[in-house]
Parts: structure tokens; C-alpha cells; sequence
């Protein structure tokens, strides 16, 4: 039995009101709220474990030790990584994705070389290869999809030459709600030789990850869009590659011995790790992931599922509906533009309604472009909405196009 009416008492903002109505918040792909467990973690450990993290001799350092590691194996746990050497605490999927543009560019391409993504990319896993193209004279190479947002797996196989070294490619549409083949088109590169980086930020919440059954070579993912907090995520790398690859960033905690002639690394996933970290984010997160899993992964994406059928079915029945993605496999996101109102206007007056939904680009730019158009109204949901937060937003939606008559 999935228990909405619980659920929903755990996230005390649902239960709020704005311009005295009922909050709807359909925003979730942007973040997620957060169950009282994770916002109750932040507050106890501040007051009763606050201290530094590996460095301490005393009694509350090695606690706040014991506890940030402890969330690293419950990361580890939750994707089904091999060690707790291949989890690597960032401050969320741009970070990482940096990490890995950062530190796999420079060490393990040449000028020429090329990197693959695809055309439904958010920006934060195009911008940091283009900074890297300019610095290192990489190439992009860029997938392209069908128009019910599909991408071409057979132009996918064509696009690898013998410079590709690296295919980056999101799990999960933001915009489109596609659900990529993505043991497919990690299989594909692999035949090829190449790695993959999975961006998990729009999957993770959604359905269950098993990095090892995917065999993903790097997966990222945010804190915040999982229902825990923000200012923490993860990198997930293979051993194999992390240990090739140098570190990001330089400071503390990430070297082993420090001279001014010569500085040696800390072993992973420490070596890429530099600085205090989040210790109180990462216990957050794990409880995040924590009572997620007690709901169950399976249940919550069969439940999400349901939810997308009947938004779905619902939005069509709006006259001058045209949804954005129609793909056959779909997650968490439903984007529209209904007749010739501006998405702008129709964020604007659904949230006079109380209900929140994103509208504009969406952080993916050349995706608007291949669609051509300048940004949809987008409706993203989680594991606490509800069909009647759906038809909020249907019957909001028709009221709105009354207006625009
Ligand atoms: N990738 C995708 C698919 C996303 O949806 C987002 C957030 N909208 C990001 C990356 C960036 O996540 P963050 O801002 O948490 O780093």
C-alpha cells in the first residue's frame, strides 16, 4: 500500500499555502522538497555532533567522522557501487560532471579527440566539455533524437570515430521526460572501447540505479533533487578510471604528504575531495536515501508512473495542447504549450493559482533549438503528488486559456 496521505505529512511545505491557496507543487525536477527526517538530521547533528571531519583526535571529530563515512556507505549501498572508494561526495551533478570534464580531458585526450553527448543535454553537461574544447582543442560530437524526443541510436553507433574517448549522456530528459536506453547506449560505447558519465540528476529520484548492473562508468547525481539537501551530490566512478584520473581541485584533506617540493595524493575517493567537506549534507542525503528506500524504488517509480499515465491522458484533453516529448518511455516530467499563450504567462498565472511550475528554457538551450521553439511550461512530479494536485492543474490550465479567448 503506498500511503500519499502519510507520505504528504512528512514534507511539512505541503501543507502550506501561497496567495491563500493550496500549495501545488508541480516544480520537482528543479528540486524536491524534503521530509522532516532530513531537515530534522541537519538541525540535531548542528547541535549535537558539529565538528570537523578527519582531522580530530577528540571525541566529536571522530563522531562526525564516523557518521560522514557512514552516509558514503550508505550512497554506496544505495547505487550498488562496488567500494566506498568509488563514491565521491561533490556539491551536486554540475559539480561532478566538471570533476570528470576537468580531470578526464586533461589526462586522458589530445587535441582532435572527441567527446559524444546528446542533443537533449542539459547545460551543465555541455558547458563544461565546450570549456574544456577551448582549452584542450576537443571536439563535441552531439546525438541526435526523433521528433517525439527519442534519441537515434543507429546515428548514435555512426557518430564514434577512433578519436572518441568519452560518451556523456543524461539518464533522464529534464525536459522531455525521456527515459534513455541507457544499458544500451553504455553497451554500444563499450563495444567501442569508450566510458560512459551517466547524469543521473533527473533519474535517481525516480527509479532504481544500480551502477554495476548499468555498468556506467561515472554517474552523478544532486542531493537536493532526491530529497535531501542541498550543496551535496555524488560522483560515482569506476575505480579503474578514478584512479587514473589527477585531482580537481588542490587543498586539504586530499593529499597524503605536502611539500614545497613535491606533493603526494590521498587514495581515493579522498584524492578528489579537497577541503572540508559537507559532513552534515552527506548524512542529510543518506537519510534521504534512507527513507526513500524504505518506501521502496519500485514503488515509487510504479506509483510516479501511474501518475504520468494520468497527467498524461489529462493535459490531452485540453484544447491547443501540444505536449514536448512523446517518447515511449517517460519519467517525471511532463512539458506543454497550450495554443499560442506565452509559457511565461502561463507560469506566471498558474502560480497566481498556487501552483508552482517551471517555464522558460529549462537550462537546455540547443534542445529548445532543435525543437524550435524559446521554452515550454513544464510540470515535473514526485513521489507526493497527487492526481488531484494534477487536475488542479488541468482545470488552472483551462481557466487560464478562458482568459486568453
Ligand atoms: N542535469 C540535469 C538533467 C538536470 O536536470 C540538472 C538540474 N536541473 C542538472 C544536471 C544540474 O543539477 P545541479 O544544478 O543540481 O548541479
Amino acid at each position: 500500500m503506498y500511503d500519499i496521505k502519510g507520505i504528504r505529512e512528512d514534507f511539512p511545505i505541503l501543507s502550506r499555502t501561497v496567495y491563500d491557496k493550496p500549495l501545488v507543487y508541480l516544480d520537482n525536477a528543479a528540486t524536491t522538497q524534503k521530509p522532516r527526517f532530513v531537515v530534522n538530521t541537519i538541525v540535531s547533528e548542528y547541535y549535537s555532533v558539529n565538528a570537523n571531519v578527519h582531522r580530530g583526535v577528540h571525541f566529536l571529530s571522530q563522531q562526525a567522522t564516523d557518521l560522514h563515512e557512514r552516509s558514503r556507505e550508505a550512497v554506496r549501498k544505495f547505487i550498488n557501487a562496488r567500494s566506498v572508494s568509488e563514491i565521491v561526495f561533490t556539491r551536486g551533478t554540475t559539480e561532478s560532471i566538471n570533476l570528470v570534464a576537468s580531470s578526464f580531458v586533461c589526462s586522458q585526450m589530445k587535441p582532435g579527440d572527441e567527446v559524444i553527448v546528446s542533443v537533449m543535454e542539459h547545460h551543465s553537461n555541455i558547458v563544461p566539455w565546450q570549456l574544456q574544447a577551448e582549452r584542450f582543442g576537443i571536439v563535441l560530437k552531439v546525438i541526435p533524437m526523433n521528433d517525439r524526443g527519442e534519441l537515434l541510436l543507429d546515428e548514435y553507433e555512426r557518430l564514434f570515430s577512433k578519436r572518441t574517448k568519452l560518451v556523456s549522456v543524461t539518464h533522464v530528459s529534464n525536459v522531455l521526460g525521456t527515459v534513455n536506453p541507457i544499458e544500451r547506449i553504455i553497451g554500444i560505447a563499450h563495444d567501442y572501447g569508450v566510458p560512459v558519465l551517466v547524469d543521473g540528476a533527473q533519474s535517481i529520484p525516480h527509479m532504481p540505479v544500480d551502477v554495476q548492473a548499468l555498468d556506467a562508468d561515472f554517474y552523478v547525481f544532486s542531493g537536493h533533487k532526491v530529497y535531501g539537501p542541498t550543496g551535496i551530490g555524488v560522483l560515482y566512478g569506476k575505480e579503474y578510471w578514478l584512479e587514473k584520473l589527477p585531482p580537481y581541485q588542490g587543498g586539504g584533506e586530499m593529499i597524503q604528504k605536502v611539500t614545497f617540493e613535491k606533493t603526494t595524493f590521498n587514495e581515493l575517493p579522498f584524492k578528489f575531495e579537497a577541503g572540508t567537506p559537507d559532513y552534515i549534507g552527506s548524512v542529510a542525503l543518506s537519510n534521504a536515501l534512507g527513507y526513500i528506500s524504505m518506501l521502496g524504488m519500485d514503488q515509487i517509480a510504479e506509483y510516479e508512473h501511474q501518475l504520468m499515465c494520468y497527467a498524461t491522458e489529462r493535459l490531452k484533453e485540453i484544447p491547443g495542447m501540444r505536449i514536448l516529448g512523446e517518447a515511449e518511455h517517460k519519467s517525471g516530467v511532463i512539458s506543454f504549450l497550450v495554443g499560442n499563450i506565452h509559457p511565461f504567462d502561463m507560469g506566471t498565472l498558474l502560480d497566481r493559482l498556487g501552483i508552482a511550475v517551471r517555464t522558460g528554457h529549462h537550462c537546455a538551450e540547443p534542445l529548445m533549438h532543435r525543437l524550435g521553439i524559446e521554452g515550454t511550461v513544464r510540470a515535473s512530479f514526485a513521489l507526493y503528488t497527487t492526481k488531484e494536485e494534477i487536475d488542479a492543474l488541468v482545470e488552472g490550465i483551462l481557466r487560464i486559456c478562458k482568459m486568453f479567448e
